[in-house]
């Protein structure tokens, strides 16, 4: 076997490999999923296609953790979220 053919052998393995890896890990994320809210601990079912178009489920890559939020503290944090922008946008305005 020429060293080239070689050297491409080992990339396309080492491709697949990382393929594989980032599967793995976005698999293990989904194992990460939380079976409830994290804010008032409603209950949530993966296998309830409802919840899990409606539901929020945020990742934390960095930390590999996966949070997850029912649409009604979803719809809270966003009004939350917005309240504090305003009231900066006001301070700034004053
Ligand atoms: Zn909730």
């Amino acid at each position: 076997m020429s060293l080239e053919r070689k050297l491409r052998r080992t990339n396309a393995k080492k491709k697949k490999k990382d393929a594989e890896k980032a599967l793995g890990k976005k698999a293990a994320l989904f194992g990460l999923l939380p079976n409830k809210c994290l804010t008032c601990e409603a209950p949530f079912d993966k296998m309830n296609r409802e919840q899990v178009m409606s539901w929020n489920v945020v990742v934390r890559q960095e930390e590999e953790k996966v949070h997850l939020y029912c649409p009604e503290c979803w719809s809270k944090a966003q009004q939350i979220i917005k309240d504090f922008k305003e009231r900066l946008q006001n301070k700034k305005e004053e």
